[in-house]
């Protein structure tokens, strides 16, 4: 199949969380199954142009597209090596790409211009298979920012710009991001104005929504765990106002869980690691442990276990669970290496936190992708006390690097994770979003850690685990076909595309 993927991020080269790392590895497992796949981005300002080997396609025409009341010029560069699988576009409009920042600027604040930086990717993504005359099974929007393509694809280039009568899928890696924006936001998009009142697709309580419209406009939409996509339709407070819309669409939502990319995280030959190792010899773990100690001038307790934190730092986290628990458990001997931006509050919350320990908890707040290698190897216990955790992948990467996983049973942290007390235990699960139920977790992992012959087991089996992505990218080809057949079958019923 030929998959036009539409996404704000791609991981390494612009990522913010797990959905820069899902593009990726998706279209690499879809590539390696012999489909062409071909991925479209913003060229943001902070890339490198020489360093990811990005370059003008000459033979492409720049193309002026309207966005609100201004027209702009895009150029189409492509990246990387021209003999890799995965081709991947960026999209050059520097007034709307030329800055640092994915989503917000270098203060956190969300980008004004984000309904134009979106309506301009959209356009040109669908415009770019026009011009290469690529025939498009299906169009593959990635989260709200990608939304407005699908809206294009069905109310602009019906049956013309974008060849082949292609499907649209909608995949949701977190209902949290909708982007709401105000009403005019319809003229910004340059659809009709009737799309942002009731019953359009973009209406929202007055404002228009484009993950909701996406969630319309889409042939199918897929969430990325079934437990989470169970959620988000039974409970306002994962559906965060779409679990009604999503409920609708029945049997054509559904979830299916992420992998991880293996090439990349595995503990055998991560570069960012000093020692390499497997589940059969650890001793290479423990040089990574002794390392990260020294690395962030921690004097960990060698009989107490060393907790990891990689993440966005904001309240879907779970880090206020943890906040009150810190003093305490670094006094008992625990220590903490936390990795992570967001929140400003939340930041200054733990970077006191660190200040008052500092021997025992270190913060780094920053993104800084070897440093998240080295906690995931270093680390015994990883902390992912998640209040909703659409799919997460955290655990998964620690689990292959022997760090039992300490969670809470929600969405794909539920899927994936296996309470120490079953069986086939491989982390530690709590219930209740409270300190209480996070620290009795915790106090559970300290008396596994005793048992060094229990721990070792339980590490062995965390580090087997196999979540790769082949099963995920046969799913997704399930959904693929079904979106194609269906967007075919509204062809044959109104004789367009
Ligand atoms: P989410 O998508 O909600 O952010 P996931 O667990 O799915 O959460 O994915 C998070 C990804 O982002 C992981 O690869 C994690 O290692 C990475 N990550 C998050 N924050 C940082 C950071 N400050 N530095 C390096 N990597 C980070």
């Amino acid at each position: 199949m030929n998959i036009l993927m539409i996404s704000a991020e791609m991981a390494p080269f612009a990522k913010v969380g797990g959905l820069g790392d899902v593009v990726t590895a998706l279209a690499g497992a879809l590539a390696g199954r012999k489909h062409d796949v071909r991925v479209v981005l913003p060229l943001y300002g902070h890339l490198d142009r020489t360093r990811e080997k990005i370059r003008p396609i000459a033979k492409l025409p720049s193309v002026a597209l309207r966005v609100g009341q201004e027209m702009h010029d895009a150029r189409y560069h492509l990246m990387g090596s021209p003999r890799s699988r995965v081709k991947i576009y960026l999209v050059d409009c520097p007034t709307l790409y030329g800055r640092e920042g994915i989503y917000t600027d270098s203060r956190g604040d969300s980008f004004p211009d984000a309904l134009a930086r979106a309506a301009l990717h959209g356009q040109a993504a669908l415009q770019l298979a026009g011009l290469l005359d690529w025939p498009v099974d299906v169009v593959h929007a990635h989260d709200a920012e990608a939304c407005p393509a699908l809206l294009y694809r069905r109310h602009w280039y019906a049956g013309r710009g974008l060849p082949g009568p292609g499907g649209c899928v909608l995949t949701i890696h977190n209902l949290a991001h909708q982007e709401i924006h105000p009403p005019e936001g319809v003229d910004t998009l340059g659809l009709q104005r009737s799309m942002a009142s009731y019953p359009g697709l973009l209406e929202f309580h007055g404002k228009v929504n484009l993950l909701k419209a996406g969630i319309l406009a889409a042939d199918r939409v897929n969430t990325v765990s079934p437990t989470y996509a169970e959620e988000t339709t039974a409970d306002e407070t994962f559906g965060c106002g779409l679990q009604g819309v999503l409920a609708g669409r029945g049997g054509d939502y559904n979830g299916i869980l992420n992998g991880a990319d293996y090439a990349t995280w595995d503990p055998r030959r991560d570069p960012a690691l000093p020692a390499g190792y497997t589940a059969q010899d650890l001793s290479g773990k423990e040089v990574c442990r002794k390392n990260l100690l020294a690395e962030l001038g921690l004097k960990a307790d060698q009989n107490k276990p060393l907790c990891g934190f990689v993440g966005r730092l904001v309240h879907q986290k779970g880090i206020d669970l943890a906040l009150p628990l810190l003093g305490r458990l670094a006094d008992d001997g625990f220590s903490f290496a936390i990795l992570g931006t967001g929140d400003r509050k939340l930041e200054a919350a733990v970077r006191k936190a660190a200040e008052r320990h500092p021997d025992k908890v270190a913060f780094i707040g920053a993104f800084d992708e070897a440093l998240a290698h080295r906690i995931y190897a270093g680390s015994d216990l990883f902390l992912m006390p998640s209040l909703f955790e659409p799919c997460g992948l955290s655990q998964m990467y620690s689990l292959r690097y022997g760090t039992l996983p300490v969670v809470r049973r929600t969405g794909g942290l539920a899927d994936t994770i296996i309470d120490a007390k079953r069986r086939n235990g491989n982390g530690f699960v709590f219930d209740e979003a409270s300190p209480e139920d996070l620290l009795a977790a915790l106090r559970r992992a300290e008396v596994l850690w005793a048992d060094r012959a229990a721990w070792r087991k339980m590490q062995e089996r965390g580090m087997k685990c196999d979540f790769s992505w082949s099963v995920a990218a046969g799913r997704y080809e399930k959904i693929y076909r079904a979106a194609k057949n269906a967007a075919a079958a509204q062809v044959k019923q109104h004789g367009r595309a």
